[in-house]
């Protein structure tokens, strides 16, 4: 498992939405031991709460503030908070997802509109809203170093399952909206990227955990034939929004154990 490198992000200011527990959690915590100010955003409050008061008892600098990503206002208060604390936004995490199953025939309007408008128009509001904090940050700052923004996409932005409509599509929508947005913002020294995780150990996977013979499905379509821990996607945040990532920008990485490169599934047994 990879090791923090202490300063790397020293004195940053980084915004994750979703933040308050799964991989948006493992975000804060690998970015907290390598420097960073963190100004964590959810819809789950008491969780929230919780997990800043945990980082603030390691003596990391920690704010939580409620921002549903799907509505304007929440998110410009979301960024407003980072810049009245910190003074400056240096990389910010767009996170917060959710995941829906179901036919084609059997998805509802509501389903639809409920899963787009967190996944894709959440991720474009907070982008918005956090290049414009960035780039009021590059005013100020005369040897700021650039700004990141970092889309959470899937391994499902390119890869379609039965049981699944409005999420792959929406995955797919953030692995373009990332290209969009890198155009866009490369003038202004932001970069723009995104990550797309395989099967992650986080509550969104929950089910699947509990049921070994769903577990099974996924190790066997994974070239490392095991789910990602979250600290493993939390690295690659970490390396993107880095100096070491500085001419990378419209990509997106695809964390996924070689499920990518997998013609579907490993079969059961090596071959001798
Ligand atoms: P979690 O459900 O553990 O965390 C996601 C967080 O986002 C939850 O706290 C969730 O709250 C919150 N959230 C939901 N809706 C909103 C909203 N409108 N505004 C703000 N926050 C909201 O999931 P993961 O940590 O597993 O997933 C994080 C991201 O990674 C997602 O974008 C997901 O699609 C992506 N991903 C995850 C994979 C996995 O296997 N775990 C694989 C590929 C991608 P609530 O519980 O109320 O929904």
């Amino acid at each position: 498992m990879s090791t923090p490198i202490p300063g790397r992000h020293q004195g940053k200011t980084v915004v994750i939405t979703g933040g308050a527990r799964g991989i948006g959690l493992a975000y804060a915590q690998r970015f907290a031991a390598e420097g960073a100010n963190l100004v964590l955003g959810d819809v789950l409050d008491a969780e929230g709460r919780e997990s800043v008061r945990a980082l603030e008892k390691a003596g990391v600098k920690a704010i939580y503030a409620r921002c549903d990503v799907t509505k304007k206002a929440e998110v410009e208060a979301l960024m407003d908070a980072a810049m009245a604390s910190y003074g400056r936004l240096d990389v910010c995490i767009a996170n917060a997802g959710v995941v829906s199953h179901g036919a084609f025939l059997d998805v509802t309007e509501a389903d639809w509109d409920r899963v787009m408008a967190i996944n894709v128009k959440g991720v474009f509001l907070t982008g918005q809203s956090a290049a414009k904090r960035m780039i009021a940050t590059r005013k100020k700052i005369a040897d700021w170093g650039g700004g990141a923004i970092v889309n959470i996409a899937s391994v499902n932005a390119v890869l379609v399952q039965h049981n699944s409509v409005p999420y792959p599509v929406s995955k797919g929508a953030v692995h373009l909206l990332t290209r969009v947005m890198a155009i866009h913002l490369a003038d202004y020294d932001i970069r723009v990227v995104a990550i797309g995780p395989g099967p992650t150990k986080t509550a969104m996977e929950a089910k699947v955990m509990a049921d070994p013979a769903k577990r099974r499905i996924r190790e066997i379509r994974t070239a490392l034939r095991r789910m990602a821990e979250p600290e493993e996607v939390a690295a690659v945040a970490s390396f993107l929004a880095s100096d070491d990532a500085s001419y990378l920008t419209g990509q997106t990485l695809f964390v996924d154990g070689g499920r990518l490169v997998l013609n579907y599934m490993m079969p059961d047994e090596r071959a001798s």
